[in-house]
């Protein structure tokens, strides 16, 4: 068996392309959807990440701003920042690159975030509202994943899916996100007892580990799709590649379709942001809109 390969890259275009379109909507009625980046220091990685989500936005018609400040800036400055951002009616969305300097608490500094900016979906309600089933802005990696998923697999409902990973920015949102698709969900760990005897179960996997490679063909179901988060930079005969954690070329054998590394879930990230950003700006305008309707209702 020869697992069919989930194209990444073209289902992003697919949705940036329906962003592009909802854009040109909002711009018709007079809203410029704007996302405000903020980078603080200079970490390598983070900088490309930044690089590509401005890229994105600028191709996708959405305004960015790019805010940067230096690695020793207090949270407070960060704070004062955030609070900026947040009254400026003009700025739809707010995405805070991680990771922050150690001398930052990440936690205090996203809560700072107004809620409907949060197009990371990393804000408390809006996780609280993920897990109440409640229409938030959800985080766009597990977004992205759910997404492949649905494209490739149509309803979920009732399936069998592994979450490889509880991390608050993927595993838990992915695993809210899988048992809202109606699926039976099992999240594993590096405390679960035989995490790859769980796995054999799954008709659906998700590995997002942040291990090279943990998940060969002897975790999974002859027949299971596999949808691989991992991106994990090893030497490989003296060349540096990136790998997920998916053995892909064992997987491939027994998956009927599985993500690859890179050009899997990576393309869907940056496109989900950009989805949420224009969620953001539509959800934003229509509670401006509403207000004004109560003013005049009040004062006619
Ligand atoms: P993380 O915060 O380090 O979480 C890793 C999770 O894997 C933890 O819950 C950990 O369990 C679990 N784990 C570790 N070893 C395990 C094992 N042997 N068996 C079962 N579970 C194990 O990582 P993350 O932020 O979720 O990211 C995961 C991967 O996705 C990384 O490679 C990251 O680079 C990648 N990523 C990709 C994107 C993208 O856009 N494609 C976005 C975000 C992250 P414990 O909780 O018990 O420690």
């Amino acid at each position: 068996m020869s697992a069919h390969i989930i194209d990444g890259k073209a289902a992003a275009a697919r949705v940036l392309q329906q962003v592009r379109h909802d854009v040109n909507t909002l711009k018709a009625e007079g809203i410029e959807p704007a996302l405000a980046v903020i980078l603080v220091g200079n970490d390598a990685a983070s900088e490309v990440y930044v690089r590509n989500k401005i890229l994105r936005a600028g191709e996708a018609g959405i305004h960015s701003l790019e805010h940067r400040l230096p690695a020793n800036s207090s949270q407070a400055r960060l704070l004062a920042l955030i609070a900026e951002l947040n009254a400026d009616n003009t700025v739809n969305g707010i995405l805070l690159q991680l990771p922050l300097p150690a001398h930052i608490e990440e936690n205090r500094v996203l809560q700072a975030i107004d809620p409907g900016k949060d197009v990371d979906g990393f804000h408390s309600e809006n996780v609280g509202g993920l897990s109440q089933g409640r229409n938030v802005l959800t985080p766009c990696t597990p977004s992205g994943c759910l997404h492949l998923l649905e494209e490739t697999c149509g309803d979920l409902s009732g399936k069998h899916a592994v979450v490889i990973g509880r991390s608050n920015i993927v595993g838990k949102p992915m695993a809210a996100l899988l048992l809202q698709a109606h699926c039976s969900v099992t999240v594993v760990h590096s405390r679960s007892n035989d995490a790859r005897a769980l796995c054999q179960l799954a008709d659906i996997v998700v590995a997002a580990v942040g291990r090279p490679r943990l998940i060969d063909a002897s975790w999974l179901k002859r027949g299971a799709v596999v949808i691989d988060v991992g991106i994990n930079r090893i030497e490989d005969h003296g060349r540096s590649r990136l790998v997920g954690d998916v053995d892909f070329d064992s997987a491939s054998e027994v998956a009927a379709a599985i993500t690859p590394v890179p050009g899997g879930v990576g393309p869907m990230t940056i496109a989900f942001l950009m989805k949420n950003t224009v969620t953001a700006a539509r959800q934003q305008a229509h509670a401006q809109r509403s207000q004004s309707e109560a003013v005049c209702l009040s004062t006619c």
